[in-house]
């Protein structure tokens, strides 16, 4: 049985949040989750940061997303990709 420290909602599965009001069961948890957030936020702003600075920013940003596909499945590729289009056919359209 597992209370919850804001609401006071008891459960006896095992979940880390609480279903009523999406607190965090325990303190440990919510660190790793937050840890886990902070550092994919690192992670993407390193990477901006390692294109910025580059001499060669088309290279750069080309690495970068080879580096960033290499890690994702077909399907999110494909999102990626659609994304990608529609993001650069608005600027060509505005600019
Ligand atoms: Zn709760």
């Amino acid at each position: 049985m597992q209370k919850c420290p804001s609401c006071g909602y008891e459960t006896d599965t095992q979940v880390m949040r609480c279903p009523e009001c999406g607190s965090f069961y325990s303190k440990i948890i919510e660190l790793i989750e937050q840890e886990a957030e902070d550092e994919a936020r690192y992670r993407l702003k390193s990477r901006l940061r390692r294109v910025f600075q580059a001499d060669n920013k088309k290279q750069a940003v080309k690495l970068e997303f080879e580096r960033l596909s290499a890690g994702l499945t077909l399907k999110a590729k494909l999102a990626l990709w659609v994304i990608f289009v529609f993001v650069f056919a608005l600027i060509v359209t505005v600019v």
